[in-house]
């Protein structure tokens, strides 16, 4: 049964680890524009470098940019059975933007999922956290440290801490998201498409309180 989620939360919110737990009982899609563009960064492409600066500042990129490649990915085999947006849409525009390219796709999307988590909370925890350079593997300094020091226990690859994973840059990132994201809350909500998960314990609230909706029949 195809399933078409989005979800939405501050960094650090945990949308792709709670995204991970639904792809493993789901296979559907799971697209995160941050891993996107992390990857255009790394192989030097045209849209990589343009969107560097932004990031490493806790900007948005623009956009014209990322609705194109959300375009692009949406029309891939693996997002026809469902998908879990991470990170897309982050701002009215972008939402108008998905419900436009859905609607001529004659798709609809099931629900918004909103990650709620207190922005001490999310400082607390991006200051810890360690990602994998090669494979993207999501590790955590105190609670979660790969087995050997810097070296990931998936790939081998190394693990480090993101440049916008710097307090400054993470307070930039959640005032952006105060002031461009949250409006998608009400937008949402106002849809009757807002479900509302709290963020600040298990890796997979999310994938609990989507089955539980459609145990119900909701
Ligand atoms: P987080 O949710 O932890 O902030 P992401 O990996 O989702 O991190 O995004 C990292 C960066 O990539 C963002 O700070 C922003 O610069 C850029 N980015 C990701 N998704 C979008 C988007 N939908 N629109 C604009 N910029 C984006
Ligand atoms: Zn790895």
């Amino acid at each position: 049964m195809a399933m078409r989620i989005i979800l939405i939360g501050p960094p650090g919110s945990g949308k792709g680890t709670q995204a991970t737990s639904i792809r493993e009982k789901h296979p559907i899609a799971h697209i995160s524009t941050g891993d996107i563009l992390r990857e255009n960064v790394r192989a030097g492409t045209e849209l990589g470098q343009t969107a560097k600066r932004f990031m490493d500042a806790g900007q948005l990129v623009h956009d014209n940019l990322i609705i194109a490649m959300m375009r692009a990915r949406l029309a891939e085999d693996d997002a026809q059975n469902g998908f879990i947006l991470d990170g897309f849409p982050r701002n009215v525009s972008q939402a108008d933007a998905l419900s436009s390219l859905l609607d001529g796709m004659s798709l609809r999307l099931d629900a918004a999922v909103l990650l709620e988590i207190s922005d001490e909370t999310v400082v607390r925890r991006l200051t810890c956290r360690r990602v994998c350079s090669s494979c993207g593997s999501i590790y955590n300094a105190l609670s979660h440290p790969p087995k050997a020091r810097g070296v990931c226990d998936s790939c081998g690859g190394r693990v480090v801490q993101r440049a916008d994973d710097q307090e400054s840059v993470i307070r930039n990132r959640l005032a952006v998201y105060h002031k461009e994201t949250a409006p998608l809350v009400e937008y949402y909500e106002s849809r009757g498409m807002l479900r509302r998960v709290p963020a600040d314990g298990e890796s997979n609230a999310a994938l609990k309180y989507l089955e539980s909706l459609r145990a119900s029949g909701k």
